[in-house]
């Protein structure tokens, strides 16, 4: 299976999803990770050199990847802090999605904005779930949507899976209780973002998830499975019949 995860920032990744990573490089698939921002504000200190940060972050991502046997890494290199959901940023991960034709795409979820009473969700995590998930539908899979990926020779691709990220509803859990140790430094790889006590914070999460699944370690996702062959058939037959009734 061909997989692409997206994410807002270097880093994202290892924190929500880079065990079960992991476990999928185990099994063979393929994965892609795509980073829209440069992390270029991953830095409050007044003499920070942002040009050298955005540098070292894509060196500590291309590590991070590595960890969980990942060597394809993206980067769209939009500005760290700002992200809009526009259009150009819709565009530029449908032509990716066009290109790599993942069964299953991996983002943040689009709706969260309050987690807990502790963390306003970063906008950019928001506005690069928004982009990336109307990229997976309608975007990537119809044709005159962006003519001008087709006159670049990228075909319309539907993407079988969406899995969400720190979502509110979770409904499927991952047991990553052998993948642990390497989400943790696969996160910790991030050296100009975290240190071992955000590796200790993350394996206490993943501990909480787990005792609720009866394992170690678990990651969370809602999970959209948006090529359901049945369903498409029975919609299919009620079209023939009274496709005003099938819409409803
Ligand atoms: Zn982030």
């Amino acid at each position: 299976m061909r997989i692409l995860v997206i994410a807002a920032h270097p880093d994202d990744i290892e924190f929500g999803v880079a065990g079960t990573v992991a476990q999928w490089t185990d099994e063979g698939h393929d994965v892609s990770y795509c980073l829209v921002t440069d992390g270029g504000a991953g830095s409050n200190a007044p003499d920070a050199d942002l040009a050298e940060l955005v540098r070292v972050r894509k060196v500590e991502q291309r590590e991070a990847a590595a960890c969980v046997g990942v060597t394809d890494v993206r980067f769209l290199g939009y500005p760290d802090g700002t992200l809009q959901p526009t259009l150009e940023l819709r565009r530029d991960l449908t032509r990716l999605i066009r290109e790599l034709k993942p069964q299953r795409v991996v983002i943040s979820d689009p709706t969260m904005v309050f987690a807990g009473n502790y963390y306003i969700n970063h906008p950019d995590h928001r506005a690069a779930a928004e982009a990336a998930l109307y990229a997976v539908f309608p975007s990537a899979g119809t044709r005159p949507i962006f003519p001008e990926l087709l006159a670049e020779g990228y075909e319309p691709h539907d993407v079988d899976e969406l899995w969400l990220q720190f979502s509110d509803h979770p409904d499927t859990f991952v047991d990553v209780s052998a993948q642990e140790d390497r989400k943790i430094a696969a996160l910790l790889c991030h050296r100009s973002q975290v240190g071992p006590e955000v590796g200790d914070m993350v394996r206490k999460w993943d501990a909480e998830d787990g005792l609720k699944h009866g394992c170690a370690y678990a990651e969370s996702f809602r999970v959209m499975r948006l090529k359901q062959p049945a369903l498409d058939e029975a919609v299919q037959e009620a079209m023939q019949e009274s496709p005003a009734a099938a819409l409803d």
